[in-house]
């Protein structure tokens, strides 16, 4: 099982950039309009999961308060503490 980072907080420049690059995900792309996206806030991760880590996070992330919440982006996880 595998569990890697690749990308955490991001400033409004490099989201801005993230847009650019790939999409707006309103537009079917893969970037939140800058301002709106839960890494400009550090409170979202994009993780490099195996298949076992993925499964692994879809049982066990909430107990550490991270939600899988945007379709179409399994590696993104937001911490979203529910206490
Ligand atoms: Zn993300």
């Amino acid at each position: 099982m595998k569990i890697g980072i690749t990308d955490s907080y991001r400033s409004f420049d490099v989201q801005e950039d993230v847009v650019r690059r790939k999409g707006l995900y309103s537009e079917g792309g893969l970037g939140a309009a800058p301002g709106t996206s839960p890494h400009g806030w550090g409170m979202a991760v994009d993780l490099d999961l195996d298949p076992a880590a993925q499964e692994w996070m879809r049982l066990n992330a909430g107990r550490f308060g991270f939600v899988e919440d945007t379709l179409r982006e399994a590696w993104h996880w937001v911490y979203r503490p529910t206490r």
